[in-house]
């Protein structure tokens, strides 16, 4: 297997701590062998920052001799500025690097000065290549697993090297960073507390137009990778099985031209059968159903007939038992619908 090997020095980075610099290489230790709340705590209030991290004695991270450790190291989707401290650390500190192609993650490697020996992990030959990795792993060695870009395992090959290692008892850990579909999603402008990522939409219309069916009633933002020569059909497929909902199509992330146009789904397709299909990487984000109307439709049939024999606060308890909507939320609408019946908050229920 042939690698990109510059042979040169790292050069230190703002904030990371070469291996290099020393005798002996250090890695990071995996965040799962710290004890709880060591790094980010438990407690999500609490300022944390990065040097919290950092200032952890590099002695204190060294493996113990003879047990191998898998790292999910992520890496930039575009701009190299991207990559983040802790990832460059644990690339130089590998004893491994397994990759899909090593002639992009050979690039990326020059760029940041790390020779490193490449394994080439991908679809076609994960089969016979995943006992190899798995074997280093057993032999003691640091593997670190990258994609051609961004977080791997997210539409790329390594959930089952995953599996596998945890299986036969190997530490994982991952070093986060870059992600187009978090990246697009965030950028949206769509509702972020729910969200379903469902990978690339099929090449054709009617399988297309059946992923989408299938999808038309999570109740969550969709996220899907799409290419430019298809995406002005996708945006119409997905408009005709799930409505006109607000959309975003999020390109070139983290690059020169970036960009995130935002619209419903057939001003969308409008945009692009008129402008013609856009240049570069895409990930499409799509609003959730338009579920409120319903709810509040329902909400209110529900609560009618609870208030027909319930207090108020009855009411609302059993309505929000038994739908699974928020407690306060039926509570507030209970009082409200209580108010235009002329009904006080506790008092014993009236006849209707
Ligand atoms: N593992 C990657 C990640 O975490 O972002 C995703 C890999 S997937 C095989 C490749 C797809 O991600 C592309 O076809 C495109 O849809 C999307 N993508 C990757 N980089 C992107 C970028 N810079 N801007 C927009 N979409 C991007």
């Amino acid at each position: 297997m042939k690698g990109s090997h510059s042979g040169q020095r790292s050069k230190p980075r703002p904030g990371s701590k070469s291996p290099e610099s020393g005798s002996r290489p250090t890695v990071e230790k995996p965040a799962a062998d710290l004890p709880d709340g060591d790094i980010l705590g438990d407690d999500h209030d609490q300022d944390v920052t990065p040097d919290l991290a950092l200032d952890i004695d590099p002695e204190a991270l060294e493996l113990p001799a003879g047990r191998g450790c898998l790292g999910l190291v992520a890496t930039p989707i575009g701009n190299l500025g991207d990559i983040s401290a802790r990832a460059l650390d644990w690339l130089r500190a590998a004893d491994i690097v397994a990759c899909e192609d090593s002639r992009v993650s050979g690039r990326l490697l020059q760029h940041f000065s790390i020779a490193k020996k490449l394994i080439i992990y991908h679809d076609h030959n994960a089969e016979e290549v995943r006992p190899v990795l798995l074997r280093h792993l057993q032999q003691g060695a640091r593997l670190a697993l990258i994609s051609d870009a961004g977080t791997p395992l997210i539409s790329d090959p390594g959930y089952k090297l995953v599996r596998a290692a945890a299986d036969a008892g190997i530490k994982v850990t991952a070093l986060p960073g870059p992600s187009a579909p978090v990246m697009a999603l965030i950028l949206s402008g769509l509702p972020t507390d729910r969200f379903l990522f469902a990978g690339f939409l099929p090449v054709k219309s009617t399988a297309r137009r059946q992923v989408a069916a299938e999808l038309a009633a999570v109740p969550a933002s969709l996220i899907f990778f799409e290419t430019a020569p298809r995406l002005t059909d996708s945006l119409a497929d997905l408009a005709a099985i799930l409505g006109d909902r607000p959309a975003a199509v999020a390109r070139e992330l983290t690059k020169l031209y970036e960009e995130v146009r935002r619209g419903s789904l057939s001003e969308l397709a409008m945009h692009y059968r008129n402008a013609g299909p856009p240049r570069g990487e895409i990930v499409l984000v799509v609003g959730p159903p338009a579920l409120e109307t319903d709810v509040a439709f329902d909400l209110d049939a529900a609560l009618r007939q609870a208030l027909a024999g319930l207090s108020v606060k009855d009411a609302a308890a059993s309505v929000a038992a038994t739908s699974g909507l928020k407690r306060r939320l039926v509570y507030a609408r209970a009082l409200e619908l209580a108010r235009t019946v002329a009904v006080e908050p506790e008092d014993e229920p009236q006849d209707r």
